[in-house]
Formats: C-alpha cells, structure tokens, sequence
C-alpha cells in the first residue's frame, strides 16, 4: 500500500512547493525547488510528479534533474523524508502485525546520509560550478547528481569521518565523493575520485566492514544484474552494480560481469579467466570497441542503447568464452 503513502506525502509536501497543483491521473505540477525553476518568469512551473509503474517520480523539464519521490521529499523537507521512509518501511513488511516493535527503533534512518551532512551534492552545486562542468564532460546522467557529491578537500572531509585517516593533509584536493550505500540507502563507503591529476585517481574509503560494492541502493536482485569495475560506469547501465576494486564477485545467480576493455591487462585478463571458471557469464569486448571503459565509449559518442545491445550480443559463458577470452586478450 505504498501507493497511498507516496500520494499522501506528495500532498504534504505541496504546502512547500511553489504553484503546487494536483492535476488528476496521479499528476503534479509545480516549480522546480531543485532548480528554483524561470528566474524571468514566476508562474512558470516545470516540475511533475508522476506515476511510472508502481512509484511515483519527479521530473523537471527546466533543469533536465529527475528522481523518486523520496528523494525529491528529501530534498525539500529532511524532516517529512524520514516520516515517509519510516511509512513505507512499515507498510512493506510483510506480517505487519507480528512485527516486534522493537526493530522500529533502530537509529538506521537517523544516520543514513549522516557522513553527507557537510557536503553539497551536484543540484545544490549547481551548473557553473567547475566540478559540475566535469560530470557534464563525463556525460552523466543527470538524474544521478543529487547522488553524487563534491569536497573541495578530500583528505580533511575524511578525517572528520575516520579521525587522522590522514595524518596528514598536506597535498589537500578537491573530489568528487561518490557514496556507497545499503539496500536501506544507509551510507557504508565512499569512492573519492580527482578532477585533475592527483594520483590515485581514485580513493575508496569504507566506513563499515562491507565488500566495496556500489549501487546496492538501486538494483533489483529479481532481475538480471549487470556488475561493472567503476561507480561511474554502472550509471549507464540498467539494473547495475560496481565492484569499487574488490574482487569478490558478488553471489547473485542472474548476474553478468563486465570487465573494462583492457586487453593488454594480465590482471585483468586473469580475473576474466577465474571468473569464467566460477561459471558466471561475462562480456567480453568486440574488437572494434577501442575504449577502455563504458563511460570513454559514451564520451565518444556512442548511445547508451548501443552500449547495451553490444553487451546482450557479446556475453558468453563456459567453453565459449574461454575461446573468445584466448582470442581477444592481446598479450
Ligand atoms: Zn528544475
């Protein structure tokens, strides 16, 4: 019945949003607050709310951002958010009724985004902002900057998570923070990735004793998953995970591991080669495909339904990608 508690809490939200109308057949219109909408013009309004399959989203076609309803809620108002989770966590539990109630306690929700609190994410930053001029160069999806978050120094931002996980912060550098969270959106890691040449390019930084895997947030374990090296990659690709430098493969049954186009990489090639033996399926790259990752092949002009369709076609498993691994590999 989260159906009823996302309408609900569209309606609650109303009071806050600007020229807030209901428009009928689970429609909402209003103004931006993620872009504050025209600046020239007050009684335009570009946002909507709208259903798609069962939940309810938010678009606006001013700034191009999108997401769920949740996090437009949290956006607007952190207060209402945890009132909403708090709902629909209760309203998806099954035997709602023989639930102890004690598990309505636990602080989870409290301290989800606790480690962000400091930290503006690329809505907030905003489109002139020099780092957001990097992901727009990167070419990714805007619906995930209200996910992705900036440091102008990542080495003292750390130390107030981990006390003196930098002894020292000499060297002290803007990144890019990439979270990772739960399935219950509870942050347990972060990536930290330069804009400029500060090696290592990336820095993975866990807060929880968890493997390092991005994206647990947002698949769905029911259908096939797709997992990737890089955070960044997996914004591409539907229902994807990112195994951030860990080599655990993840024990999901209908998955598909794609490794980076580096044939010239002996660890690379080895992981493949295990990977195939554990009998999972993999992608292994055409010949023609000269990037190095999924979002260079975007960057170069190729569409994410390109990118998928060559996936789909270039999946093997077993006997046949042990000889499409031999004949590909180039060392
Ligand atoms: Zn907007």
């Amino acid at each position: 019945m989260t159906h009823n508690i996302d309408t609900q809490y569209i309606r609650l939200l109303g009071s806050q949003l600007g020229l807030f109308k209901e428009k009928g057949n689970k429609v909402w219109n209003f103004r931006c607050p993620c872009c504050g909408d025209s600046q020239k013009s007050k009684v335009k309004a570009r946002g909507y709310v709208f259903q798609k399959k069962n939940d309810l989203f938010y678009k606006c076609h001013n700034c191009g951002v999108g997401m769920t309803l949740g996090n437009l809620i949290k956006h607007v108002d952190p207060n209402l958010h945890k009132e909403y989770i708090m709902e629909r966590y209760k309203a998806n539990t099954p035997n709602n009724n023989e639930k102890p109630k004690f598990e309505f306690k636990k602080p989870v929700f409290k301290t989800n985004t606790e480690p962000l609190k400091f930290l503006k994410n690329f809505v907030e930053l905003g489109e002139e902002h020099p780092a957001t001029q990097l992901l727009q160069k990167r070419m990714l999806p805007t619906q995930f900057y209200n996910d992705l978050y900036f440091t102008d120094g990542f080495f003292e931002y750390v130390n107030t998570l981990i006390p003196n996980k930098f002894p020292t912060i000499t060297g002290d550098h803007p990144r890019l923070v990439i979270p990772f969270f739960d399935e219950n959106k509870k942050m347990f890691g972060l990536q930290g990735r330069s804009f400029g040449s500060e090696k290592p390019k990336y820095i993975t930084i866990m807060l929880e004793d968890k493997p390092k895997v991005f994206g647990l947030d947002r698949i769905n374990l029911k259908e096939k998953v797709y997992i990737v090296e890089g955070p960044l990659d997996s914004l591409f690709i539907d229902n994807c995970l990112a195994m951030a430098g860990s080599d655990m493969i993840l024990d999901i049954k209908d998955s598909t591991i794609i490794f980076d186009n580096e044939p010239r990489n002996l660890e690379i090639i080895k992981k493949m080669s295990d990977t195939i033996d554990k009998g999972k399926q993999i992608v292994i790259w055409p010949d023609s495909i000269k990037e190095k990752d999924i979002n260079d092949m975007i960057v170069n002009g190729m569409s994410v339904d390109e990118i998928h369709k060559i996936i789909s076609n270039n999946t093997f498993s077993n006997l046949h990608a042990k000889t499409r691994l031999i004949d590909w590999k180039k060392i």
